[in-house]
């Protein structure tokens, strides 16, 4: 366990030089409090989670102080949001404070959001309010707890500091971690900007720093687009198979990792609709439940443009036809682990797309209805859900189905069947109108709300004593919530 100040730095998208980010100072908030902080997360840091209680802690990560060896840079990026291009993006608003290693070898940016103005700013403030701030840090730890790759959060800093959105409301920071802080629109500013030499430099430290295996291949760049596209679709696959809506996948907002990158508007289906679109400011439904299968393509296509300086067109646009096939093979591993089947049949596709036709506007609670399905024997669950359905008839016909491939898939208790459904169908997920309960107390100063849900979400697959509220529909105020853009 290491203390604060015994973190190691190794600043290495910090020495690519000027081309890359710009030298700027964290602009400090005023009275900073620690609303939440992540064990598991300072755990990646070999921090001792009891630090976080110190003022020294609240401090650092709301710009009053800094590390000798941080160097913070602002990044330059890029990239194409809602389909069309803005060639001059960058860390209008975050901070990469710099790169620092654990004990196991690993290295984690520590990427400060709301950390004040710079020369990407455009016309914002540089901040980042309360209610963002704690949307970002719970979610990026419970996709991480569900299993969907994600960029981790380690604390939300409050502070008085007043910030205008629609209304007042207060400042805070997120503290992201994230092995790098690259996007799609990295290598996209540096493509369009005909910065050859640059753009050479950032693939090869990508290369270096992030896919040295693809060192060994014969095409190493091509190698590498190739695992960049196997992560985006088994992603995506995580995506919809536990019903998560990213809500703004501008290429901006796409991991060269594939993580889960940039929390805004995002939603999980509380009711199942595949049509949900959970960004307020999405007029079109472009990012629409849905629709995030065909733009995880649409995203690695506008990467591979960027990556035709290294890589033949022919040779992209085979890995690019792998994206859809590997995309179908994760979901549907998924989907049938979700039904409790071990075994793969012909057919399975079928199942899983008539049940969510049944679900679609049958007011179906997406998440409840695959642990219940788990609670008890194939015969007793199916018999207790038909109820949730519009189509009670054509329940009934997919239930006889579902139960005889259940029949086919072996001979298993109760016992066993709940075990393994529960341990990948959730109880609890970040309902919107959870965090929306958990914001409005810590909006008035109390913050155990934020921390009690948190905690529970690290613990998606556990029934949890005393901790039923967390596992309900959404009343009806929560069921639609409007989550705008503004940030
Ligand atoms: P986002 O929608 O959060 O992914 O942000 C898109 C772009 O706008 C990024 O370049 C951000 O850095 C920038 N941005 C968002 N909010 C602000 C803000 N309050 N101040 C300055 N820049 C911002
Ligand atoms: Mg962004």
């Amino acid at each position: 366990m290491k203390a604060l100040d015994e973190l190691t730095f190794d600043n290495r998208f910090a020495r690519l030089g000027d081309a890359f980010s710009t030298h700027v100072l964290p602009d400090p908030l005023d009275e900073p409090r620690l609303v939440v902080a992540s064990d598991a997360a300072m755990a990646l840091l070999d921090l001792d989670p009891a630090v976080a209680q110190t003022p020294v802690f609240a401090e650092l990560f709301s710009g009053h102080k800094l590390w000798e060896a941080a160097e913070p840079r602002a990044m330059v990026y890029s990239g194409h949001q809602f389909g069309g291009y803005s060639p001059q993006l960058g860390d209008g608003r975050g901070l990469l404070l710099g790169e620092v290693y654990n004990a196991a070898g690993e290295h984690w940016d520590l990427h400060l959001k709301g950390a004040g103005m710079t020369p990407y700013s455009r016309m914002g403030d540089g901040r980042a309010v309360l209610r963002s701030s704690i949307r970002e840090f719970l979610a990026s730890e419970a996709l991480h707890a569900l299993g969907i790759p994600s960029s981790r959060a380690l604390c939300v800093i409050g502070s008085s500091t007043p910030v205008w959105r629609e209304k007042q409301e207060r400042g805070a920071m997120v503290l992201r971690l994230a092995p790098s802080h690259i996007r799609f629109g990295h290598f996209e500013y540096f493509y369009y900007t005909k910065k050859h030499e640059q753009q050479a430099e950032l693939a090869e430290h990508v290369l270096n720093l992030h896919y040295p295996e693809c060192r060994e291949q014969p095409e190493p760049y091509l190698a590498m687009f190739r695992e960049i596209v196997e992560r985006n679709a088994e992603m995506i696959a995580k995506w919809q198979a536990y019903g998560f809506c990213h809500g703004v996948m501008n290429t901006d907002n796409m991991s060269i990792l594939g993580i889960t990158f940039d929390f805004g508007p995002f939603a999980f289906l509380d009711d199942f609709d595949a049509h949900f679109i959970c960004n307020h400011s999405d007029h079109e439904g472009r990012y629409s439940f849905s629709n995030q299968v065909p733009i995880g393509q649409w995203n690695l296509s506008a990467l591979a443009q960027a990556l035709t300086p290294f890589i033949s067109v022919d040779a992209l646009k085979e890995a690019l036809g792998l994206y859809l096939p590997l995309y179908q093979a994760h979901y549907l591993d998924l989907m049938r682990r979700r039904l409790g089947l071990t075994t793969a049949e012909e057919d399975d596709h079928k199942l899983v797309e008539r049940l969510l036709a049944l679900m679609q506007n049958s007011g179906v609670d997406y998440t409840l209805f695959f642990r219940r399905l788990g609670d008890e024997s194939a015969a007793l669950a199916v018999a207790r859900l038909r109820d949730d359905f519009v189509d009670m008839a054509g329940f009934d016909t997919w239930a006889d189905l579902y139960k005889a491939r259940v029949a086919r898939d072996g001979a298993y208790s109760e016992e066993q069947r709940r075990a393994r459904m529960h341990a990948v169908n959730p109880l609890y997920i970040l309902r919107n109108y959870l965090a929306q309960n958990a914001i409005a107390a810590a909006e008035a100063g109390d913050y155990s709300e934020v921390q009690r849900l948190h905690e529970v979400l690290t613990k998606p697959f556990e029934e949890q004593a005393g901790m039923e509220q967390y596992a309900q529909r959404p009343p009806d105020w929560g069921k639609h919530l409007e989550i705008s853009c503004s940030s």
